[in-house]
């Protein structure tokens, strides 16, 4: 499961589900109230769910949500800082 270690620094407004998604999601971010919950597919290998997780809260740290970018270039610009999470 999620190391401790992983969880240092973790941002104090989001909290983790692990939960059953379809495949080719492998995690996403609910967003309500500028309180995240980042929910991660149970399909996933343990070190999937790293990537996952640290992929996502790039997207937090980012700010992605209040961004006018398209979610393409998003991804785009997160994948070019290496925190992909294929
Ligand atoms: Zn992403």
């Amino acid at each position: 499961m999620l190391s401790r270690r992983l969880l240092n620094g973790f941002p104090d407004d989001t909290t983790v589900r692990i939960v059953k998604l379809p495949l080719r999601v492998h995690a996403m971010v609910v967003r309500h109230d500028c309180y995240n919950t980042i929910l991660i597919n149970e399909a996933l290998s343990a070190d999937g769910m790293v990537r996952a997780l640290r992929h996502e809260i790039s997207h937090i740290e980012r700010g992605d949500f209040d961004s006018d970018l398209t979610a393409d270039e998003i991804e785009s610009a997160v994948h070019a800082e290496g925190r992909g999470n294929t």
